[in-house]
């Protein structure tokens, strides 16, 4: 079972900076209780993926 994000204490974001780049790196999802972004909805505890229209911005090249 995997950790969520939304688990991670201040210290953890810190010492695990690439693991967090790497899970939000062209975040798809969001959680929609603690705000985190992910591109994987099994990391955030209330995952919800973000709308197309406002993907938008994230698709430029
Ligand atoms: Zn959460």
């Amino acid at each position: 079972m995997a950790e969520t994000l939304c688990d991670w204490s201040k210290s953890e974001v810190k010492e695990r900076a690439e693991e967090l780049h790497a899970l939000t790196r062209d975040a798809a999802f969001f959680c929609r209780k603690c705000a985190r972004v992910a591109n994987d909805p099994q990391v955030l505890c209330k995952p919800y993926k973000f709308e197309k229209r406002l993907g938008k911005n994230h698709d430029r090249p």
